[in-house]
């Protein structure tokens, strides 16, 4: 069993994409041109957002977005110590400053109360707080209209880190179409996956669009003619033809994920009440980048010991929060400075999650779960 089995989905729709590739090889039209502009059209209408710009990966989005907002050195931003490295990296390489606020430990989102505590707190400091980076994280998305009020109280540009989350919904509006811009990540597991790196900035805003076009091409808007600062930050047109294939079924294999999700928290509910399913809240939907429980008491590394040693695959995001990695020892965060975030660490575990999972496949994964649960309690009484 797989923890993400690409090689199911690419015998599902091998010949679209196996001839969306040849096209490109046959047409070498290899950097940028009509395969990333059609991909770019389809997704910006699929948001329904206006300008859509493809580019080398989520990481690369989501400093291109940073860079377009022109954050400068010594300014801040609000983010979650409970995401992928990449979040808080992209602000701290442009020599801003990020600014941790607590999870929600039930949707393991933002806590926006937190949020505007933390953002009083830095405005009685002086400190020049120029945005709000959220991430919609395991494929839900934290309480957007409520994050864009406390934005424009401070004056604030909201960017979504909505790498794991495209296709899910917020009040029935769709991922990366409720702020200033939102940036998702074609790496290969994430629900639209590529075939290697790749990413799209959404934005209604034309001018911060092109500033984004401007910078992915070395900062160029007409050839050799160098107006910014930029990089080399482009999407691939091979990976760009591979994920508008995969699109053409996008709908279906978000609800076989979901699908998924509710087989597995019916059966740990039935057998094994002291984990915690996810929770989705009402006004949401989530695509289950990941389906992440939590195993209370201290018992989660004793049941992934146990997991190895039987072949399920599982994966942990994140054992260690951000503020806790070595590479921010300089922003002198300590442990206990976000409780919920280093609980969350603590305790979460990810199942086996994609569309072509089986209900068999699942019951084998919850079986072990089971099993391995009550090894760790025995062990644990001890
Ligand atoms: C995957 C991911 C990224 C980075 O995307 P890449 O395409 O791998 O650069 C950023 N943030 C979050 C929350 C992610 O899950």
């Amino acid at each position: 069993m797989k923890f993400v089995d690409l090689g199911r989905q690419y015998q599902s729709y091998r010949q679209e994409i196996d001839s969306a590739i040849h096209e490109i090889i046959k047409k070498t039209q290899f950097i940028l041109g009509k395969p990333v502009e059609d991909l770019e059209t389809a997704l910006a209408a699929y948001v329904g957002v206006k300008h859509a710009i493809g580019v080398g990966s989520g990481t690369d989005g989501l400093l291109l977005a940073l860079m377009a907002m022109d954050l400068r050195p010594g300014e801040e931003v609000i983010t979650t110590p409970f995401t992928f490295i990449a979040t808080a990296e992209v602000i701290a390489l442009l020599k801003a400053k990020p600014v941790f606020v607590d999870i929600d430990p039930k949707s393991f989102n933002l806590d926006t109360g937190e949020m505007r505590d933390a953002l009083a707190a830095r405005q009685k400091a002086g400190a020049k707080v120029r945005g709000i980076l959220p991430v919609s994280l395991y494929g839900q998305c934290p309480d957007m209209d409520e994050i864009n009020e406390i934005a424009s109280e401070f004056g604030l540009l909201v960017i979504e880190d909505a790498c794991q989350s495209f296709g899910a919904k917020y009040k029935n509006r769709l991922s990366c179409g409720f702020n200033d811009m939102g940036v998702t990540s074609f790496f290969p597991s994430k629900p639209l996956g590529a075939y290697g790196d790749g990413g799209m900035v959404f934005t209604d805003d034309p001018e911060k669009a092109d500033m984004i076009r401007c910078l992915r091409v070395h900062g160029q808007r007409a050839r050799y003619k160098h107006e910014e600062i930029g990089l080399n930050a482009r999407l691939d047109s091979i990976q760009a033809a591979i994920v508008l294939a995969k699109f053409a079924h996008f709908d279906e294999e978000i609800k076989a994920r979901q699908e998924a999700a509710r087989h597995y928290s019916e059966l740990i509910n039935q057998k094994i009440p002291e984990i915690q399913t996810p929770v989705v809240m009402p006004d949401r939907t989530c695509v289950y980048a990941q389906y992440t429980v939590r195993i209370p008491k201290g018992l989660r590394d004793q049941v992934t010991g146990f997991l190895k040693q039987e072949g399920i695959p599982f994966a942990i995001h994140y054992p260690v929060p951000v503020h806790l990695q070595p590479a921010f020892k300089g922003l002198g965060l300590g442990p206990g400075s976000f409780p919920y975030a280093e609980k969350a660490a603590e305790e979460v575990l990810s199942l086996p999650m994609h569309a072509f999972i089986t209900p068999e496949e699942q019951e084998i994964v919850i079986d072990g779960l089971e099993r391995a649960i009550g090894v760790a309690w025995t062990k644990k009484l001890k």
